[in-house]
């Protein structure tokens, strides 16, 4: 059937109706009084979403952006910059850092595995001439469905004294994210993720600690400089023309996730990520991350059964079913699926998906009680 597919992939994600209307209507002057209102309304619930005082930038671009925004605002040739990498996402903050000409150092783990603080520890003690300027992290790797404990690690970073760089792409809006309690001193974001709207917006906050970093950088990024949006933002402006049409439907999505309220956006991708984790293994299936407490609550990695390959369980979940999950990235492709349970995601979407995800391992022959999977998740979305 035509027009039923469902993206449970992390990102782009579900859009709602609201949303989809208000970006179909035609564009708005980016210069007007009418465009200038929207603007103020969506930089004030950004903050509210971002659970910050400071500003919160937006850009027209996709994630990446949001990450080089930072960095390059940051990063003078030559800096020793430290990153946490837990997978693909990790590892392109340290891309991104070697492309400005930082002296790169990286702490890598086992795809499904967390940083473990007290390894940061050391290694940050031993720095005793304070040579690293900047270390970056992930919190929730899309590619391996593994969440860092972000909280304790800025405080490792705090006593240190260098700045924090977090990627939020696929945690802020899913699970709690706090850069001011936290002491977060850079913290990212995109809109295809948890936002609920299209590709194509991504989001900086940063903190004055990372301000009196910005203003020791020798050649700050001109499309993404932090001042050049800092004036716009204090002006309900933008300082080039922005995807005016996205913003709109930000400004409605903005409303959406308020009127939820961020503390129960958290709860419902936590309520829906460890139900889920419990029904796949209910069905006899192995999950990437093992412990429940280093789970991202957006995304889920699962090792398919033995004989069975992820093509084919991706091909009739979205030929038969049009549910489309997702595969695993550079590495770990066809090695692993991906389910996203991100943005605008209600029970009756995971139910649909899993019992979609039953039939399919039904049809390829794989061992299990047809329907337990099911009835695990309902019982655990009821039990949370
Ligand atoms: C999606 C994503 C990004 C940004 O990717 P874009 O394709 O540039 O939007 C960055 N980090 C994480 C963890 C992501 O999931």
């Amino acid at each position: 059937m035509k027009d039923k597919a469902f993206l449970m992939i992390p990102g782009p994600t579900p859009v709602p109706e609201t949303v989809m209307t208000e970006i179909a209507k035609h564009p708005i002057g980016h210069r007007s009084s009418e465009f200038s209102s929207i603007l103020k309304e969506v930089y004030a619930n950004l903050k509210y979403v971002f659970q910050t005082k400071n500003d919160v930038f937006v850009y027209t671009s996709s994630g990446t952006g949001a990450m080089c925004a930072a960095l390059e605002n940051l990063v003078n040739e030559g800096d020793h910059v430290l990153c946490l990498s837990l997978g693909n996402f990790g590892n392109r903050w340290a891309k991104i850092a070697e492309s400005i000409g930082a002296d790169v150092e990286k702490i890598e783990v086992e795809a499904g595995q967390v940083i473990d603080p007290e390894v940061v520890r050391k290694r940050l003690a031993e720095d005793v001439n304070k040579d690293i300027k900047i270390v970056t992290l992930t919190h929730s790797e899309t590619s391996t469905g593994a969440a860092n404990d972000v909280k304790e690690l800025c405080s490792i970073i705090r006593e240190h004294g260098a700045l924090s760089v977090v990627d939020g792409v696929t945690s802020v809006c899913a699970m709690p994210c706090k850069p001011d309690e936290w002491g977060i001193d850079v913290l990212v974001s995109g809109s295809q993720k948890g936002f609920m709207i299209p590709p194509g917006l991504a989001f900086l906050t940063a903190n004055d600690r990372a301000w009196k970093v910005y203003e020791q950088c020798k050649h700050p990024s001109f499309y993404f400089d932090w001042a050049a949006h800092k004036k716009a933002v204090d002006g309900d402006t933008t300082p080039f023309t922005p995807a005016v049409n996205l913003i709109v439907g930000l400004n409605q999505a903005l409303k959406m996730i308020k009127e939820e309220g961020i503390e129960n956006m958290n709860a419902r991708h936590k309520r829906h990520a460890m139900a889920l984790r419990k029904a796949l293994k209910a069905i006899n299936l192995e999950l990437l991350v093992k412990d429940d407490k280093n789970a991202s609550c957006s995304i889920t990695s699962i090792v398919p059964p033995e004989g069975l390959s992820v093509p084919d369980i991706r091909k009739i979940m979205k030929e038969d079913y049009d549910i489309v999950v997702a595969n695993g990235q550079n590495k770990l492709k066809d090695k692993i699926f991906r389910i996203g349970t991100l943005g605008f995601v209600c029970d009756r979407d995971l139910i649909a998906a899993l019992g979609a995800l039953e039939a399919t391992l039904d049809k390829l022959g794989h061992d299990f009680e047809l329907g337990k999977g099911v009835r695990t998740l309902i019982e655990g979305l009821k039990e949370i």
